[in-house]
């Protein structure tokens, strides 16, 4: 039994395939292989250290060589890599955002005989249109129209010094204020709302002051800087480059963008050479950094571990499983006399759903990965193999999303009566459907509940769980875009991602425990040190409470567990020697007549295309998808090919023995206890948000699928988590220097207040002081301004206000005769809003913080408390 595969193993033959079948090959079960060698069993302390990437051979070695002799049902999911094929990739349109011409919408039969057209269909989430008013523009998808005042743009947005004179004249205005537009979409894209800041803005205080011409301006320079870099992900977009098309005034604002987009990981993230060679932490050297744990290798972690080690910190990745990469998976098939028929099946997340502003979508660019967008086209067909009447699929489509429309009403009047009662979206669904008599006859029916299970599949769930006021709380945020297979298999990004991490493999972390010091995660009889730890286990995990935490979590979190749900979706891959199914579709569905069994097998997934071979990857959802987890693996794959025959036996087509298949059992999975979250009956987007809260002041962080409450349940979701933790442990790691415990309150005290620092300016001239960034002496970086108002007015007689120049500007402002003219100069020239105290933003404190750092070196005060080195 592996590790991380709880699958049963073929014990005997089924059908008139028993010549076909023998034990499953067996699986190498990778030995662990940590960097440095396990600490000697008296010491059990492991403190976390700069270590050499471990490499996990088994991961990172070749497929198995030995042959696979005779066609095997192969029920295991062995923990080998997978390499992706080569030779698919030219039959794959080019990135970044992929036309398939392949795919055209076949005309209507003329003959009883020709099928009729097959339907469009996706993965469905999206279903209530009045409440998400869209328009899509530029094939963007532009949430609310975008009040976005074109006029604000000349005012930042100066004339790309690139441009000769004659071209510059030539420019209008409306160039500019339609550049503004595209860009603005691009932002939208990628998640920002369209006229006003995030959550993660404002805390980070990008501006001065929330609302007005600033914050206008600020978003103006933001969704430049952004779809500069989103034009050429390929390249490490400098600070300089950034304020090429800004005027010089708006420098601050550049400066400020600039800062929360890289810290965030917006621009200049992922896997391009030139973005893996810049090291940010020499960039930021100086700042305190953190020694960071990371439970669980999955996309959340990786991204945050790579980001983390991109901002200057030290981390550590705890994994239980022995591969990375979690819900991803990615399983190599192969058979044939010498192997020679291979496929790469996604057992876990497999579609990129909306590739705009996916950063999977990014990583793909980088990576020079062909993306395959998946093909609407989706034929049904019964039971008895007949491809379903378009008239009924038709009539039943709008019925169902009519269905849909009116529970939509019923909730709107609901949550404006009677805000806390929750139902199940199946109960509401199916009075509506008697109440208006749908779906009475038996083919009708068959196609409703494909849709229901289309809908489970959606959410891993069955209708009965799902929260009628909440279940869609993410489309508005929904990516746009086509759906797209990675040719090779999604593991192409984990291992990716994975490369020259400090990864230890076989860790499973039983315990993590949380204080002032810091924190202590045992796992395997050994115990890790840190500053911080974040936390990336699936929500399963959590449910299940298979990490203790000392002391316990917050009860508001534990609610927010309990409430959330996390449900199943199972699959069932199967390498045939050939494709018989045609390689014109990527999906095709099966109906049944056993509504509690509608979500078995009901959608195929055609890999041929994408996967190196004749590929089908047949789902499990809803009550079926529990059911599966009990059923034996022979029988599964049996009951597969028995409606494979039913639909194209009748058709004169002949479905082959398979040559190997595999059947996912996640719900048993000892690391996950599921397949992805959903939003149950009591639950609400809020509990995803108190999911991703951090615990024990700034220690615990939480990632993953589970804690995005706009990306929930999918891969760019846990990849953005991963992001976003990342700058929040940056954020907590600047505020907080972290030093000896028993120090930190001198420090902080000495350090608290900024006039502190100016007791002792590098410069001072009149009222004006001067604080400089100690790394660097170049003329075009920033340095702290500090003018001191006397007069009776203020409490203290003084009045102390703040501004960021460049050393440059220091000097000119030194040369000027008196304050006043150095006042004039500073509004006039410079265009330096000078504030408060509290209300220097991001790059502000962050020099600031530089600054204190700088000192507090000269001064012999420690940032890491030398023990734990
Ligand atoms: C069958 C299936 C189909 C899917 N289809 C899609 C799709 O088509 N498109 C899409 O976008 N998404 C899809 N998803 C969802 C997507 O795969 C996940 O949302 C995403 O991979 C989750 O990443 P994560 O980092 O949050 O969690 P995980 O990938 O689960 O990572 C968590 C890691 O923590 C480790 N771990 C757990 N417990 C411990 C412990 N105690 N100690 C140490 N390590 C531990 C796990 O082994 C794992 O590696 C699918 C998922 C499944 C299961």
């Amino acid at each position: 039994m592996e590790v991380d595969d709880p699958a049963e193993t073929v014990p005997a033959p089924v059908g008139d395939h028993q010549t076909l079948l023998t034990e499953p090959t067996p699986t190498p079960t990778p030995a662990p292989s940590p960097a440095r060698a396990p600490a000697p069993d008296n010491q059990q302390t492991q403190p976390i250290e700069p270590v050499p990437a471990p490499v996990d051979n088994q991961y990172h070695q070749a497929h198995p060589t030995e042959p696979v002799l005779v066609p095997v049902y192969d029920l295991t999911q062995p923990t080998e890599s997978v390499s992706a094929p080569n030779d698919y990739h030219q039959t794959c349109p080019a990135e970044p955002v992929p036309v398939d011409t392949r795919t055209t919408e076949p005309g209507p039969p003329t003959n009883p005989d020709v099928p009729p057209p097959p339907k469009k269909r996706r993965r469905r989430r999206k279903q209530f249109p009045e409440m998400i008013p869209s328009a899509v523009v530029n094939g963007l998808r532009l949430i609310r129209p975008h009040p976005l005042p074109a006029e604000n743009s000349p005012d930042v947005r100066g004339d790309d010094p690139s441009l000769s004179r004659t071209h510059r004249r030539r420019r209008k205005i409306t160039d500019l204020a339609k550049e503004v537009d595209v860009e603005a979409l691009i932002a939208i894209s990628v998640g920002f709302p369209v006229d006003s800041l995030t959550e993660e803005e404002i805390e980070a205080n990008v501006v001065s002051k929330i609302g007005g011409a600033e914050q206008s301006n600020y978003i103006v320079v933001r969704n430049h800087i952004l779809a500069r870099w989103r034009s050429n992900v390929a390249v490490w977009l400098t600070r300089d480059h950034a304020l090429e098309s800004i005027r010089a005034e708006h420098r601050s604002l550049v400066n400020s963008a600039y800062t929360f987009l890289l810290h965030h990981g917006y621009i200049n993230f992922g896997l391009a050479p030139a973005i893996r060679e810049a090291k940010l932490s020499s960039l930021l050297d100086g700042l305190p950094k953190a020694n960071v744990i990371i439970v669980g290798a999955g996309l959340a972690g990786l991204v945050a571990a790579r980001q983390l080690v991109f901002l200057g910190f030290k981390v550590v990745v705890l994994e239980g499983r022995t591969r990375p990469g979690g819900r991803v998976r990615t399983k190599r098939m192969m058979a044939g006399d010498s192997g020679d028929v291979v496929a790469a099946a996604d057992l876990g997340g497999s579609v990129l759903t909306g590739i705009n502003g996916n950063p999977l979508g990014v990583l793909a660019r980088q990576l020079g990965f062909p993306l395959h967008k998946v093909r609407d086209v989706c034929p049904l067909y019964l039971p008895n193999g007949r491809t379903v009447n378009s008239d009924s699929d038709s009539r039943i489509e709008v019925s169902f999303n009519k269905l849909l429309d009116r529970v939509c009403k019923l909730r709107q009047t609901m949550m404006e009566e009677v805000k806390s009662v929750d139902v199940s979206l199946g109960t509401a669904l199916e009075a509506f459907r008697r109440v208006y008599g749908v779906a009475e006859d038996s083919e009708e029916r068959m196609l409703l509940d494909w849709h229901l299970a289309n809908l489970e599949y959606a959410n891993a769930t069955l209708m009965s769980n799902l929260s009628m006021a909440f279940w869609d709380q993410d489309d508005p945020y929904e990516m746009g875009g086509d759906h797209c297979f990675i040719p090779g298999g999604n593991e192409r990004f984990i291992r990716a991602l994975a490369e020259d991490l400090p990864i230890f493999y076989d860790r499973t972390v039983e315990s993590i425990r949380y204080g002032v010091d810091g924190v202590l995660v045992y796992a395997g009889g050994q115990e890790y040190r840190g500053d911080m730890v974040l936390c990336t286990v699936p929500l399963g995990v959590l449910k299940k409470e298979k990490i203790e935490f000392v002391p316990e979590l917050p009860q508001r979190k534990k609610d927010a567990i309990g409430r959330l749900g996390f449900g199943l979706l199972n699959k069932v891959a199967i390498l045939f020697p050939y494709d018989f199914w045609g390689g014109e579709i990527d999906t095709f569905g099966h109906l049944t007549d056993d509504s509690s069994m509608r979500g078995e097998f009901f959608l195929f997934y055609s890999y041929s295309s994408v996967s190196g071979g004749p590929l089908l990857v047949a789902l499990v959802a809803g009550e079926a998808a529990i059911k599966f987890e009990q059923m034996s693996p022979v029988d599964a794959v049996g009951r597969v090919l028995t409606i494979l025959k039913g639909i194209f036996s009748p058709k004169g087509i002949a479905v082959p023995d398979p040559l190997q298949a595999v059947c996912t059992r996640w719900g048993q999975d000892h690391f996950t206890y599921g397949s992805y979250s959903y939003v149950a009956i009591g639950a609400s987007g809020d509990d995803y948000d108190i999911l991703a809260e951090s615990v024990g002041n700034g220690k615990v962080f939480f990632a993953g699928e589970a804690t995005n409450k706009q990306y929930p349940a999918t891969m760019h979701g846990a990849f953005l988590s991963g992001m976003r933790e990342a700058a929040n442990m940056l954020r907590v790691a600047e505020r907080r220097i972290v030093v000896p415990p028993e120090r930190l309150h001198s420090v902080f005290e000495h350090y608290n207040d900024v006039d502190s620092l100016f007791e002792t300016p590098d410069l001072k001239f009149g009222s004006f002081s001067v604080l400089y960034d100690p790394r660097t002496s170049d003329l075009e970086t920033n340095a702290l301004l500090q003018v001191e108002f006397k007069g009776d007015k203020s409490d203290s007689g003084r009045l102390r206000l703040y501004g960021l120049i460049s050393r440059k500007q220091v000097i000119e402002l030194s040369e000027q005769n008196g304050d006043i003219k150095r006042m004039q100069m500073l509004n006039r020239d410079f265009r330096v809003k000078l504030v408060g105290r509290n209300n220097l933003g991001s790059v502000e404190e962050s020099l600031i913080t530089c600054i204190r750092s700088g000192r507090s070196r000269l001064t012999g005060e420690s940032h890491f408390d030398s023990s734990r080195k």
